[in-house]
């Protein structure tokens, strides 16, 4: 009786630069290739290797910690006390933006490249660029 279950980690890369064409990467670590331009830019930050690795998160079956092991994610691991298996996912970054109009705060999931935005306070459309 298997069941996957998912839990995020808690710990993401900081958001990082294409340095060939300044847009926003796609978030990860290691080679990660620009999506704008197709550049591959190798992406590290030790801090948040170290983080993902010693990340201890709860079994979503019998609630014991197991620790990580790997900054890999997302990253299935099995508990060593009930061998329920589920899988830690990647963190979702959310970044505030400002409608130009009314001001107030968007949170949204970054992604590189020009979008448009709708405003739900004031409707207004609005781009953003990544
Ligand atoms: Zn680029
Ligand atoms: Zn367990
Ligand atoms: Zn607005």
């Amino acid at each position: 009786m298997a069941t996957h279950t998912e839990v995020e980690s808690k710990h993401a890369p900081p958001l990082a630069e294409c340095p060939n064409c300044d847009h926003m990467l796609p978030q990860g670590l290691g080679e990660i290739e620009c999506e704008i331009c197709g550049a591959v830019c190798r992406v590290s930050h030790e801090p948040t290797i170290e983080a993902l690795k010693n990340e201890t998160v709860q079994c979503p079956h019998c609630a014991t910690v197991v620790v990580a092991g790997t900054e890999n994610r997302p990253v299935e691991l099995t508990c060593s006390s009930c061998s329920g298996i589920f899988v830690i996912t990647r963190k979702v970054v959310k970044v505030e933006i400002q409608c130009p109009n009314c001001q107030s705060r968007l949170r949204i999931r970054p992604r590189p490249g020009k979008r448009e935005l709708n405003c739900p306070s004031c409707e207004v459309l609005f781009n953003v660029t990544f």
